[in-house]
């Protein structure tokens, strides 16, 4: 894979289940936003993680893409071929020091209260070299921020040892953080348009930019979609899959939701068409930070 000078976005889904209403969205906005500055879209399988996929899935997501004209540039990564490449960055982190073995079980960290704050506890006593162990990297003590070009300045407070996070599981797989971090880089990926979910997991990723010496993207967190219970639209709790045969109706809606203001005589335009005005009119700015619940049922 080749750097590319200019605007390099990308749509990077997990093949867990078919896109939905909210992962159109953030294909949508990642693509406008990429296709508006006469940028690269790039698209990433993000199949790291066998037990949650659904077979059929990866093929399902492009086939959906590209009927609702979402046509990416170069050949698809699938993060399912890049295992060796993952594995040469770990080691490389651990180095230099800037990870370590971990050997601490999760239902050990519940006890300790450290699910989700570590208590630094294999960096005061290392695992056995045998031991099965996952890979922790180590956060320092930074203020870290960044400017998110939807949701305004965003700030993090790191705590030494405390965020440790993982990047290779016990489990033997390895983490979303250390892939998408290392293949934002290998893709030459400058903006990252996605949702606002993953607006927490940015700290990290820029944490291991950091680690890595690479430079870091862009980075804008469009709001998510909530179903009436107020969970995030997500194939874990059964969001519906998008509707081929009604790709315009669900553009010009997630147009109108990421405040694009689309006329309602598009309605009867084609995508093509739909994308074509999008693209000329796409404004950033008006995206809204938030989004009302969405009643449809969805
Ligand atoms: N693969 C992640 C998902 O489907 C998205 C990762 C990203 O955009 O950074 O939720």
């Amino acid at each position: 894979m080749s750097i590319a000078a200019g605007y390099t976005g990308r749509f990077a889904p997990s093949p867990t289940g078919p896109l939905h209403f909210g992962s159109l969205l953030a294909a949508l906005a990642s693509y406008l936003d990429a296709r508006a500055r006469n940028g690269r879209w790039l698209i990433r399988i993000e199949d790291l993680d066998p037990p949650r996929e659904q077979p059929g899935a990866s093929d399902q997501i492009l086939k959906t893409l590209e009927h609702f004209g979402l046509h990416w540039d170069g050949e698809v990564v699938y993060q399912s071929h890049r295992l060796e490449h993952y594995a040469e960055i770990v080691q490389h982190l651990l180095d230099k020091k800037l990870a370590y073995r971990c050997r601490c079980s999760r239902s050990e960290l519940k006890q300790r209260d450290a699910l989700y704050s570590y208590d630094g506890y294999c960096l005061s006593t290392p695992p056995d070299p045998d031991a099965e162990c996952a890979i922790r990297t180590r956060c320092s003590d930074n203020l870290l921020t960044f400017e998110d070009l939807i949701q305004g300045r965003q700030s993090w407070q790191h705590d030494t040892g405390r965020d440790d996070f993982i990047i290779f599981r016990r489990d033997g797989l390895f983490a979303y953080q250390l892939a998408v971090v290392v293949d934002d880089h290998a893709q030459g990926v400058t903006s990252v348009i996605r949702g606002s979910d993953l607006l927490d997991e940015t700290f990290r990723q820029l944490q291991l930019q950091h680690h890595l010496g690479y430079p870091t993207p862009e980075y804008g967190h469009i709001p998510i979609l909530l179903n009436r219970l107020g969970q995030k639209l997500s194939k874990q709790n059964l969001a519906p899959a998008l509707i081929t045969d009604q790709a315009v109706k669900q553009l010009w809606e997630a147009l109108n939701l990421l405040g694009q203001n689309p006329d309602p005589s598009l309605q009867s335009a084609s995508s093509t068409e739909l994308l074509d005005w999008a693209t000329t009119h796409w404004q950033r700015n008006c995206i809204p930070r938030t989004l009302a619940i969405r009643s449809s049922g969805s």
